[in-house]
Protein backbone atom coordinates (compact mmCIF):
# COMPACT_ATOMS: atom_id res chain seq x y z
CA UNK A 1 0.00 0.00 0.00
CA UNK A 2 1.28 3.73 -0.84
CA UNK A 3 2.18 5.32 2.28
CA UNK A 4 -0.08 8.35 2.71
CA UNK A 5 1.57 11.74 2.30
CA UNK A 6 -0.48 13.56 4.26
CA UNK A 7 -0.73 12.56 8.34
CA UNK A 8 -4.61 11.31 8.66
CA UNK A 9 -4.05 9.34 12.10
CA UNK A 10 -5.50 10.03 15.31
CA UNK A 11 -8.18 11.96 13.83
CA UNK A 12 -11.54 12.17 15.52
CA UNK A 13 -13.46 9.11 13.29
CA UNK A 14 -16.23 10.58 10.69
CA UNK A 15 -15.25 14.77 12.20
CA UNK A 16 -16.38 15.78 8.67
CA UNK A 17 -19.35 14.75 8.93
CA UNK A 18 -20.12 16.56 12.42
CA UNK A 19 -17.69 19.33 12.57
CA UNK A 20 -18.18 22.82 10.59
CA UNK A 21 -14.64 23.70 8.75
CA UNK A 22 -14.08 26.56 10.94
CA UNK A 23 -14.27 24.54 13.74
CA UNK A 24 -11.76 21.84 12.60
CA UNK A 25 -8.29 21.69 14.03
CA UNK A 26 -5.72 22.30 11.77
CA UNK A 27 -4.97 18.55 11.28
CA UNK A 28 -8.12 18.05 10.41
CA UNK A 29 -8.45 20.66 7.92
CA UNK A 30 -5.01 19.42 6.07
CA UNK A 31 -6.26 15.88 6.01
CA UNK A 32 -9.43 16.71 4.13
CA UNK A 33 -7.32 16.85 0.69
CA UNK A 34 -7.51 13.82 -0.95
CA UNK A 35 -4.46 14.09 -2.89
CA UNK A 36 -6.29 14.29 -6.71
CA UNK A 37 -4.11 17.18 -7.49
CA UNK A 38 -6.41 19.28 -9.71
CA UNK A 39 -5.93 22.47 -7.70
CA UNK A 40 -2.22 22.41 -8.93
CA UNK A 41 -3.01 22.99 -12.52
CA UNK A 42 -2.86 26.15 -14.46
CA UNK A 43 -6.26 27.31 -15.40
CA UNK A 44 -7.33 29.94 -17.73
CA UNK A 45 -10.22 32.31 -17.54
CA UNK A 46 -12.19 33.65 -20.31
CA UNK A 47 -12.13 37.43 -18.82
CA UNK A 48 -15.23 38.62 -20.34
CA UNK A 49 -17.31 35.41 -19.19
CA UNK A 50 -15.37 34.35 -16.21
CA UNK A 51 -15.53 30.85 -17.54
CA UNK A 52 -12.75 29.02 -16.14
CA UNK A 53 -11.21 26.19 -18.20
CA UNK A 54 -8.67 23.95 -16.78
CA UNK A 55 -5.19 22.44 -18.36
CA UNK A 56 -3.20 19.43 -18.35
CA UNK A 57 0.02 22.21 -17.92
CA UNK A 58 1.13 22.06 -13.85
CA UNK A 59 2.93 23.91 -11.58
CA UNK A 60 6.23 23.82 -11.53
CA UNK A 61 6.05 21.79 -8.12
CA UNK A 62 3.71 19.29 -8.43
CA UNK A 63 5.58 15.58 -8.60
CA UNK A 64 3.37 14.10 -11.78
CA UNK A 65 4.01 10.89 -10.48
CA UNK A 66 2.83 11.02 -6.52
CA UNK A 67 0.41 13.81 -7.77
CA UNK A 68 1.76 15.66 -4.44
CA UNK A 69 3.24 19.55 -4.38
CA UNK A 70 7.44 18.74 -4.01
CA UNK A 71 7.99 21.55 -1.47
CA UNK A 72 4.60 21.52 0.45
CA UNK A 73 5.91 23.25 3.79
CA UNK A 74 7.58 25.89 1.74
CA UNK A 75 6.08 26.09 -1.45
CA UNK A 76 5.79 29.66 -1.24
CA UNK A 77 9.18 30.35 -1.19
CA UNK A 78 9.63 29.05 -5.03
CA UNK A 79 5.50 29.79 -5.85
CA UNK A 80 4.12 33.27 -3.84
CA UNK A 81 1.10 32.76 -5.85
CA UNK A 82 -0.03 29.11 -4.22
CA UNK A 83 -2.99 29.97 -2.52
CA UNK A 84 -3.76 28.63 0.89
CA UNK A 85 -7.39 27.79 1.31
CA UNK A 86 -8.88 28.31 4.94
CA UNK A 87 -12.48 28.52 5.90
CA UNK A 88 -12.81 32.24 6.09
CA UNK A 89 -11.93 32.50 2.14
CA UNK A 90 -12.79 29.38 0.60
CA UNK A 91 -16.14 31.00 -0.89
CA UNK A 92 -14.16 32.83 -3.10
CA UNK A 93 -12.54 30.21 -4.57
CA UNK A 94 -15.32 28.05 -5.37
CA UNK A 95 -15.30 29.32 -8.86
CA UNK A 96 -12.34 27.51 -9.75
CA UNK A 97 -12.01 24.57 -7.23
CA UNK A 98 -11.83 21.17 -8.58
CA UNK A 99 -15.68 19.86 -8.25
CA UNK A 100 -14.63 16.58 -6.29
CA UNK A 101 -12.36 19.10 -4.14
CA UNK A 102 -13.48 17.59 -0.46
CA UNK A 103 -13.08 21.41 0.38
CA UNK A 104 -15.38 22.25 -2.35
CA UNK A 105 -17.68 19.86 -1.48
CA UNK A 106 -18.00 20.55 2.38
CA UNK A 107 -18.30 23.80 1.72
CA UNK A 108 -21.73 23.05 -0.50
CA UNK A 109 -22.54 20.61 2.52
CA UNK A 110 -21.95 17.46 0.45
CA UNK A 111 -20.75 13.96 1.41
CA UNK A 112 -17.18 13.30 0.50
CA UNK A 113 -17.35 10.46 -1.90
CA UNK A 114 -16.25 6.66 -0.62
CA UNK A 115 -12.36 7.15 -2.21
CA UNK A 116 -11.86 9.61 -0.32
CA UNK A 117 -9.26 8.37 1.55
CA UNK A 118 -10.40 9.26 4.98
CA UNK A 119 -13.25 6.87 4.25
CA UNK A 120 -11.35 3.98 2.01
CA UNK A 121 -8.11 4.10 4.39
CA UNK A 122 -5.38 4.98 1.50
CA UNK A 123 -4.03 7.32 -0.67
CA UNK A 124 -4.61 4.96 -3.62
CA UNK A 125 -8.34 5.15 -4.04
CA UNK A 126 -8.49 8.49 -5.44
CA UNK A 127 -6.46 6.93 -8.34
CA UNK A 128 -8.10 4.19 -8.84
CA UNK A 129 -11.08 5.99 -9.27
CA UNK A 130 -9.73 8.51 -11.81
CA UNK A 131 -10.51 11.57 -10.02
CA UNK A 132 -6.35 12.64 -9.81
CA UNK A 133 -4.24 13.90 -12.27
CA UNK A 134 -1.41 11.30 -11.57
CA UNK A 135 0.59 10.74 -14.34
CA UNK A 136 -1.31 13.06 -16.69
CA UNK A 137 0.24 16.48 -16.27
CA UNK A 138 2.94 18.38 -18.43
CA UNK A 139 4.85 20.87 -16.44
CA UNK A 140 4.47 24.39 -16.75
CA UNK A 141 8.88 24.81 -17.74
CA UNK A 142 7.65 22.48 -20.63
CA UNK A 143 5.13 24.62 -22.62
CA UNK A 144 5.06 28.37 -23.20
CA UNK A 145 1.97 30.37 -21.79
CA UNK A 146 0.76 30.96 -24.91
CA UNK A 147 0.22 27.17 -25.58
CA UNK A 148 -1.68 26.56 -22.63
CA UNK A 149 -5.21 26.73 -24.60
CA UNK A 150 -3.48 23.49 -27.07
CA UNK A 151 -3.46 21.68 -23.41
CA UNK A 152 -6.83 22.63 -22.07
CA UNK A 153 -8.72 19.33 -20.20
CA UNK A 154 -12.04 18.31 -18.94
CA UNK A 155 -11.42 17.73 -15.20
CA UNK A 156 -11.34 13.82 -14.32
CA UNK A 157 -14.27 13.44 -12.55
CA UNK A 158 -13.94 9.26 -12.57
S1 LIG B 1 -8.38 19.84 -5.44
FE1 LIG B 1 -8.81 19.84 -3.27
S2 LIG B 1 -8.68 17.69 -2.67
FE2 LIG B 1 -7.63 17.88 -4.67
S3 LIG B 1 -5.47 18.24 -4.16
FE3 LIG B 1 -6.45 20.24 -4.36
S4 LIG B 1 -7.06 20.81 -2.26
FE4 LIG B 1 -6.64 18.60 -2.29
S1 LIG C 1 3.10 25.28 -5.06
FE1 LIG C 1 2.60 23.17 -4.60
S2 LIG C 1 0.52 23.25 -3.68
FE2 LIG C 1 0.89 25.21 -4.75
S3 LIG C 1 0.04 24.91 -6.82
FE3 LIG C 1 2.22 24.40 -6.90
S4 LIG C 1 2.30 22.18 -6.59
FE4 LIG C 1 0.29 22.87 -5.91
Amino acid sequence: MTADPIDRSGLRPRYWETTPLDRMTPAEWEALCDGCGKCCLNKLEDEDTGEVALTRVACRLLDDATCRCAQYPIRHQFVPECITLDPATIHKHMYWLPLTCAYRLLHEGRPLFDWHPLISGTPETVHRAGVSVRGQTLSEYEVADDDWEDHIIEEPLG
